[in-house]
């Protein structure tokens, strides 16, 4: 048995890139996503690019599986990256739109990471390119967009059967303390472990990780 770690120059610039993924978390994901099933035919899915620092985890382990993440988001940023709402970054706004433009920053991460044989950037909405991916085709897919509670159930609903049997599904931002956040990705965890298609993983920090049994 030997153990694999994401190469400490690709750390350093996870640690640098802006975003919400705290480093146990983002271990957790590297290591759902190398020792999930399935072969180079079966992507790694990310739903919520951002800058890329979740990305490059799963970048790390697409490098490690010789297979690809690909990492969906309109880059416009989601309800609660804009004012009032504490995860809103002025650095990131487009300078004549004011919107939230992350494309340029998540481009950046990829030139410096050298993984982008191993990235494939969907820029667009979840909801609309979901019905272009075949089902059954996945080996990883984690859940990561908008947080409200019509997007995250949205995601979840379309994206959970794109994962091949024996699949793994992680779900970011679980709290069980309504204090600590948003409810919808607590509210699915709680319905999946009533579910018989899903086993449940070990859940580390707020990242909730689900194995697909049939
Ligand atoms: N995974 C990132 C954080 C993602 S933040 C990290 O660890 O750093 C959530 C992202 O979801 C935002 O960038 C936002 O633009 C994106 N998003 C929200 N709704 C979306 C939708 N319907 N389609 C695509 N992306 C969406
Ligand atoms: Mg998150």
């Amino acid at each position: 048995m030997f153990q694999v770690f994401v190469d400490p120059t690709i750390q350093r610039l996870i640690d640098a890139t802006p975003g919400f993924m705290p480093r146990a978390e983002g271990t957790y994901l590297f290591d759902l996503a190398i020792s999930c099933p399935g072969s180079s035919d079966h992507p790694l899915v990310e739903v919520g690019t951002y800058c890329g620092k979740s990305t490059l985890y799963l970048a790390s382990a697409a490098k490690i599986r010789a297979s690809t993440v690909i990492s969906i988001d309109h880059h416009n940023g989601s309800e609660e990256n804009y004012p009032p709402f504490p995860y809103f970054d002025q650095r990131l706004t487009h300078p004549t739109s004011h919107d939230l433009d992350t494309l340029k920053n998540f481009r950046e991460t990829v030139r410096l990471s050298n993984l982008s044989d191993y990235i494939i950037a969907v820029v667009g909405d979840s909801n609309q390119y979901v019905k272009y991916f075949p089902k059954d085709t996945a080996s990883f897919v984690f859940i990561d967009g908008g947080h409200s509670a019509v997007q995250t159930w949205t995601d979840f609903i379309d994206w959970s059967p794109k994962l091949i049997h024996g699949g793994v599904l992680a779900i970011h931002d679980v709290f069980e303390d309504p204090s600590q956040g948003g409810r919808p990705p607590f509210e699915i965890v709680n319905a999946l472990r009533h579910s018989k298609t899903f086993k449940e993983l070990v859940q580390v920090g707020s990242l909730a990780a689900f194995k697909r049994e049939t």
